[in-house]
């Protein structure tokens, strides 16, 4: 076979250098190997999305058995870090050594759980697959589909033997739908920086596709902060009113005035402004004109430009009141805010301290031991920085990556911010390793929503697209 490929390739491109050769005779290898094993890899990929691993509670151990069975017997180094009762991170690399370049593709294997199983049109945990085109379950598309896809890369790599100086990576790990701190933030500070293992280009693969739009390339992402916002004010009988003081009057006053909110944090430039967004996407469109016809058209895409310049807020639960003739001593709201990069929670929070300090309440830690009749606590309750790696446009890695991706999916691809958090800022805010993308199979728009799945094509376009990367980065 590889004498064919040589003689062949020789009589057409007599000019042609011999590195330049070898290098598309072991393309075409990697091409010729997906379409011979596409079976094998869709199987795979099924088994992962059948394999339980809703979080919480999380079960990602059960994923890492499923991964270290498919890659046995293949000499490929596998190293499981098991927590709680049935929790793990895997670490999975080609060679044995890390001294020259690294490339490291990050995964998570827990899934949202998937709500009323009842309103699934397939069970969630069936990966159904319909008409050799679609997979049916959850974590079809966030984010199994690219955990198969890079564990599949690097035993192609592994497989084919092909000459690579440098060393690919697959961190699969758990613990992302709540935070990642047990999850990519672990693996980052007790194993790849304590075995001093350097990355220098990461990509995780959560779902880049924002359909109607081509695959996008994300370079950094807005990050968010939920807090609790909890009134303490004093019980009384409604008949006595100013006995009492009411929780729910003094959030009702915190509400009214979040709009100054703004007054009491830092101002903040977004890394992109709106035209430069526009710019980018419209990179992707044959023209101009057309990408302008198609934003005039669209408010979801209106809406989600904008919202990735700017800091937002949004009051989303409320609770309080325990009878009809009672004074409220407790009320609490849930708020979601979104950050810009270089917005981090602990600004937020000190601004929202200081505008209910400005409208006349005081703010306590619940632990405080301070004798007061009424006060606010404020808790945090999830949060995710926001990053960016500004200067991405220098990168050559980049633009071979869009090259390759736009190649194999057949259409321009574009660079873009996401719109939530995902565990790239981990890599990026650490300063560990500020080139990190994210990319990989699936769209946006089907991550924790029923009835998720994921094109089949769109998942053996990304085992080519991490395949084909990983070769170029390393040879
Ligand atoms: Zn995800």
């Amino acid at each position: 076979m590889t004498k064919y490929y040589k003689s062949s390739i020789h009589s057409f491109y007599p000019d042609i250098q011999k590195t330049s050769i070898t290098k598309i005779m072991s393309e075409d290898l990697i091409r010729k190997e997906i379409e011979t094993n596409k079976n094998e890899y869709i199987e795979f990929l099924r088994r992962l999305i059948q394999t339980e691993s809703y979080n919480p509670p999380g079960n990602e151990k059960n994923v890492a058995i499923v991964i270290e069975d498919y890659l046995k017997n293949q000499n490929i180094n596998f190293e499981v870090f098991p927590f709680e009762e049935n929790r793990a991170n895997v670490l999975i690399y080609l060679k044995s050594k890390f001294n020259d370049k690294n490339l490291l593709y990050n995964a998570h294997m827990d899934v949202v759980p998937p709500g009323n199983e009842e309103d699934w049109k397939y069970p969630p945990l069936s990966a159904y697959l319909k008409r050799k085109k679609l997979i049916f379950g959850r974590g079809s598309s966030d984010m199994k589909a690219a955990l198969a896809a890079m564990v599949i890369s690097l035993k192609i790599l592994k497989k084919l033997n092909l000459k690579l100086s440098g060393n690919l990576i697959v961190n699969a790990v758990a613990d992302e739908e709540t935070g990642g701190k047990l999850g990519t933030k672990w693996c980052l500070e007790n194993v790849l920086k304590t075995k001093n293992i350097k990355s220098n280009f990461i990509i995780v693969g959560e779902p880049s596709g924002l359909a109607p739009l081509p695959k996008a390339i994300i370079i950094g992402e807005k990050g968010h902060l939920l807090l609790k916002i909890i009134t303490h004010g004093k019980s009384a009988h409604s008949m006595v009113p100013d006995m009492g003081i009411n929780a729910i009057y003094m959030m009702s006053k915190i509400i009214e005035n979040l709009s100054s909110l703004d007054n009491f944090i830092p101002n903040i430039e977004p890394p992109f402004s709106l035209i430069e967004l526009k710019n980018l996407v419209s990179s992707a469109f044959p023209s101009n004109e057309i990408f302008e016809k198609i934003f005039d058209e669209q408010p979801l895409l209106q809406n989600f430009l904008a919202s990735l310049t700017k800091f937002t807020k949004s009051l989303n639960v409320i609770n309080g009141g325990i009878k009809g003739n009672i004074i409220p001593d407790h009320c609490e709201a849930i708020m979601d805010f979104r950050l810009l990069p270089g917005q981090s929670s602990k600004i937020i929070l000190e601004g929202l301290k200081k505008l209910i300090t400005h409208i006349g309440f005081k703010v306590k830690e619940l632990s405080e031991d301070i004798d007061i009749d009424s006060f606010v606590s404020i808790e945090v309750y999830e949060e995710g920085a926001a990053s960016v790696w500004k200067d991405y446009e220098n990168s050559d890695e980049i633009k071979e990556f869009k090259k390759i991706v736009e190649d194999i999916y057949g259409k321009k691809s574009f660079f873009a911010l996401a719109p939530g958090s995902t565990d790239s800022h981990y890599y990026r805010n650490s300063g560990y390793c500020l080139k990190t993308i994210h990319f990989g199979p699936g769209k946006a728009a089907d991550m924790h929503a029923i009835n998720e799945s994921i094109e089949i094509e769109d998942f053996l376009n990304s085992i080519l697209v991490y395949t084909l990367f990983a070769y170029q980065f390393l040879k």
